[in-house]
């Protein structure tokens, strides 16, 4: 069996408050903006994707037939 990985980093806007880095208060309310908890108010996110790749050997047909008795 082998395995390969990849890590994946890149930076992207903030898909909670598209960009803004606050989320727009209640209206009709006097509340402020409140900082998005996703980017802390920067507007931005780094997104770290990991792929991970098993690659295994394809079991012949014989020797399925043969595991089987
Ligand atoms: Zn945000």
């Amino acid at each position: 069996m082998r395995k390969a990985g990849h890590i994946l980093n890149y930076n992207d806007v903030c898909r909670n408050c598209g960009g803004e880095g606050y989320l727009a208060g209640i209206k009709g309310t006097d509340m402020k903006p409140v900082k998005c908890e996703t980017c802390q108010g920067s507007g931005m996110v780094t997104i770290k994707k990991e792929i991970s790749i098993t690659i295994t050997p394809k079991t012949p047909m014989y020797e399925t037939n043969r595991a089987g008795h």
